[in-house]
């Protein structure tokens, strides 16, 4: 979720004595104007509690350490399927951590593919410092996949960077809580590059920014962040088993599709909508919590620079983002008691992707013997 966006909705707080007037001169100049929250000091209080006592991921946020150790935990619990690995450092030298879950083929069903290499999924989340609960799932998904060996998403190899942007992460627990970018220093009186408009690809381009201060600042050049080359470096080390990439982002209740930097259609978009539609569907089976499917350019906003289109331009078959819960009511300051609902409905829409990238992999490896 980003700011530029010329022809959809913009979200703007004001101070309590010039909201009646605020509204009224916006009304005056042609806009439709909804009120989506009275009063966001108190969902700011509603966001993360304080005093907790017990901190499961479905019940409340985690802070970068205790990132660190549920990841450990895991490992320490299932050390013959996942492993940790540093992928990188940010320029503070915090390390940037991968989690590495290993497939569970049924020999049958490998002997039936023309290679043992399981196909792998690309997983990642906490690009964007504010979007915790973007975290939240793909914390949860790990833990699905080594506590439910038997799912269906355990079929392909999991690659997974819960968070991306450490330093902005603990930056919005510690400093500001809507921080959106990296911490990136030395560039004038403003920091941090948005990561998700700093991938090559057709760099420098439309919704991006050269201004330092802009939420949506792209950086000196492609792939001039250490946290977006610890992403790229991790990616190509499997890049022609990695069918299948994810990008968790909040908020706005969308699967968004390449391409994000220009309107021609993705050759795969067919395929790519199909997919992005049956997420849809298992996701709203749980609860009935509807997300859309979008090509990001036309239906969203354009952007360049970003992880999706930069997987996608690299041909592998299925690259999207999603914009978690919710559609704008609590944004980036969801409460923790829905965390669990959240969380659970979304792990249904992944684990159907994974179930997917499998199947169609399979195929492609029959129709090739
Ligand atoms: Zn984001």
């Amino acid at each position: 979720m980003s700011e530029y966006n010329t022809n959809g909705p913009v979200e703007v707080a004001v101070a309590p004595p010039i909201s009646r007037d605020a509204q009224e001169k916006l009304r005056q100049n042609d806009f439709n104007v909804t009120v989506v929250a009275q009063d966001v000091e108190q969902l700011f209080s509603a966001s993360p509690s304080i005093f907790r006592q017990t901190k499961k991921i479905t019940d409340a946020f985690l802070e970068l350490r205790e990132v660190e150790n549920f990841l450990d935990e895991l490992v320490v619990k299932h050390p013959d399927q996942a492993r940790v690995k540093q992928i990188g450092k940010t320029e503070n030298g915090t390390p940037i951590h991968m989690m590495i879950i290993k497939s569970q083929i049924s020999p049958a069903a490998s002997l039936a593919g023309a290679n043992n290499v399981s196909p792998v999924v690309f997983l990642d989340s906490g690009t964007h410092a504010r979007e915790w609960l973007s975290v939240s799932t793909s914390l949860y998904a790990i833990q699905q996949l080594l506590e439910q060996p038997s799912s269906p998403a355990r079929q392909v190899e999991w690659r997974i960077v819960p968070v991306v942007n450490p330093d902005g992460y603990a930056y919005s627990w510690n400093t500001n809580r809507l921080w959106r970018k990296n911490r990136k220093s030395g560039i004038g009186r403003c920091q941090g590059v948005d990561l998700n408009r700093n991938y090559d690809v057709n760099f420098e381009g439309i919704g991006s920014s050269r201004r330092p201060c802009s939420d949506i600042f792209r950086g000196p050049a492609a792939f001039s962040e250490p946290e977006t080359r610890a992403v790229r470096d991790a990616f190509l080390e499997v890049r022609s088993e990695v069918k299948g990439y994810i990008s968790l982002h909040s908020y706005s209740q969308v699967i968004m599709l390449p391409w994000s930097y220009q309107p021609d259609v993705h050759p795969n978009l067919k395929n790519m909508t199909d997919l992005g539609e049956g997420m849809a569907k298992a996701i709203s089976k749980a609860r009935g919590t509807k997300f859309d499917v979008f090509n990001t350019y036309k239906s969203f906003y354009p952007a360049s620079g970003t992880s999706m289109d930069w997987v996608a331009s690299l041909g592998v078959p299925h690259s999207l983002a999603i914009e978690l819960q919710d559609k704008g009511h609590h944004g980036f300051l969801y409460p923790e008691n829905k965390i669990r609902d959240a969380v659970t409905e979304v792990w249904k829409g992944i684990e159907f992707f994974a179930e997917e990238i499998a199947r169609q992999s399979r195929q492609e490896n029959f129709t090739q013997q």
